[in-house]
């Protein structure tokens, strides 16, 4: 690539989608938050329109654009249909930009993954240690998923959707998930669904989101908390079938529950250690936060965009 070849980085979440310009050595240059929350699809388009068309303002030389997505993804129509955005279903998103970036003159290369795969590219690029090592990245958020990395990779699987295993099962006879699968881990550990679960969990103070849930049980409530714990628990036992099915003990833990609650990360971590040790091959059990916060996931994006220029 040329000092003048620039690179587009897109991370769509629950919350909100960010688009950032980056160079060539993976730097930001500027980007811009959309929030995507109960909007409608065409909204929000209208916005991704704008933001792409800035950035081309910027640097007329866009040669490639990665995009990290909540999953479910489509790797060949680059279409996203996140679960935590109703709106989104099959939505377009790589021809939406293609067109965009078309009217500012620029035919760059495209490429999707989903998010915490973003992520985990992006923690490969700050820890020299992932090049040799296999690791597990947690994201516990809004939604929760996940990332295997080996010697450096990411795994992506045949489809893309490596890692998805925030609904994956762990009580087989549990309750239905807004998934349609049953006992998924994100219906006791979402962000959003521990809020519903705290209101069936005998929370009676009006809560309209996991930051209000996670004060209400550091103020004492006890409902609360052991929504949190619950939550908590899920997600260590989903890790520990993980780290079984691998052989891999080094876990990183991100997402914005996760970072936010000592309640929810000190109780994810007992429960990891508890819940491994009848399995002594994964007696070097390893936790630690990852190194980046939530914009991981967009230059997770623009070293994906980077590894297409150079892959082809
Ligand atoms: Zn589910």
């Amino acid at each position: 690539m040329s000092s003048s070849q620039y690179l587009i980085g897109i991370d769509v979440g629950g919350t909100k989608i960010t688009i950032g310009l980056y160079s060539p050595t993976c730097e930001l240059q500027q980007n811009y938050r959309i929030d995507s929350g109960n909007r409608s699809a065409a909204d929000i388009e209208f916005d991704i329109r704008n933001a792409i068309s800035e950035l081309a303002k910027i640097q007329s030389s866009i040669v490639s654009v990665g995009i990290s997505s909540a999953g479910p993804i489509d790797l060949q129509r680059i279409e996203i249909s996140p679960v935590n955005i109703p709106g989104f279903r099959k939505f377009p998103l790589g021809a939406i930009v293609l067109d965009q970036l078309a009217r500012n003159e620029s035919k760059p290369k495209i490429a999707i993954q989903g998010d915490i795969i973003g992520m985990a590219r992006a923690e490969i690029s700050l820890d020299s240690t992932l090049q040799t090592s296999s690791a597990f990245l947690v994201n516990a958020g809004t939604g929760i998923g996940g990332a295997l990395i080996a010697n450096g990779k990411v795994l992506t699987g045949d489809t893309g959707n490596s890692g998805y295993f925030g609904h994956a099962s762990v009580t087989f006879d549990g309750p239905t998930c807004k998934c349609g699968a049953i006992g998924c881990v994100e219906f006791y550990a979402g962000g959003s669904a521990m809020v519903s679960r705290a209101i069936e969990n005998g929370v009676t103070q009006p809560i309209t989101d996991f930051a209000e849930l996670n004060s209400l049980a550091e103020s004492g409530d006890q409902a609360a908390r052991r929504t949190i714990e619950i939550g908590a628990s899920a997600i260590a036992q989903a890790t520990v079938n993980v780290m079984l099915i691998n052989d891999l003990s080094k876990i990183i833990c991100t997402g914005g529950v996760a970072l936010s609650s000592e309640i929810f990360y000190q109780k994810f971590i007992s429960d990891l250690a508890l819940r491994v040790r009848p399995h002594a091959f994964l007696a070097n059990l390893t936790v630690r936060k990852a190194l980046l916060n939530s914009s991981s996931a967009e230059l997770g994006a623009a070293l994906l965009a980077r590894e297409v220029v150079f892959s082809s």
